[in-house]
């Protein structure tokens, strides 16, 4: 794809703007079950997307964006969601942040692809700085995946085994 710098721009504020509100839900619904370790990974997300969309809106200025259409950037949905199934199957850490974890790596390929794809010079420096953002975000939520039990019909009786917050 060959992006134009408003076009990349749209992109990617829109898709850090969408992270930041999964990723309040995803806080959100851990808090209310309790499990205030994996709550504190999503909060945590929470802020960097932010931090990301902020230096991103920055970085626009006064350069005028395209609309875009909403599913050039949705978080897809895990297969598995869909009524109350889904949400049981969300409210476990392991999944949730296995949730977390496939959305960042589609944002880690968004860049890249943008980077292989654009003509224009900022867009590739941004877009693999971008890029190389996701890729650590990818690497947290992989230690936090190898921390997190998988479920299982015991894990509600042993909320030890969760790693402690940091
Ligand atoms: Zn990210």
């Amino acid at each position: 794809m060959d992006f134009a710098l408003p076009e990349f721009l749209a992109h990617a504020v829109a898709l850090e703007q969408e992270a930041a509100e999964r990723y309040l839900e995803l806080a959100d619904m851990m808090e209310a079950h309790r499990n205030d370790a994996v709550s504190s990974v999503f909060r945590s997300m929470t802020r960097f997307s932010k931090m990301h969309c902020d230096s991103i809106k920055l970085r626009i200025g006064s350069i005028e964006l395209p609309k875009l259409k909403s599913w050039e950037y949705r978080w897809s949905s895990p297969p598995e969601v869909g009524g109350e199934e889904g949400f049981d199957y969300m409210i476990e850490p392991y999944n949730a942040l296995k949730y977390a974890h496939a959305n960042e790596v589609r944002a880690m390929q968004f860049y890249r692809w943008a980077a292989e794809g654009s003509s224009d010079a900022e867009v590739r420096r941004l877009a693999l700085e971008f890029a190389s953002e996701e890729a650590e975000h990818v690497a947290a939520l992989d230690k936090w995946i190898a921390l997190t039990p998988r479920p299982s019909t015991t894990w509600q009786d042993d909320p030890d085994t969760l790693p402690p917050v940091v």
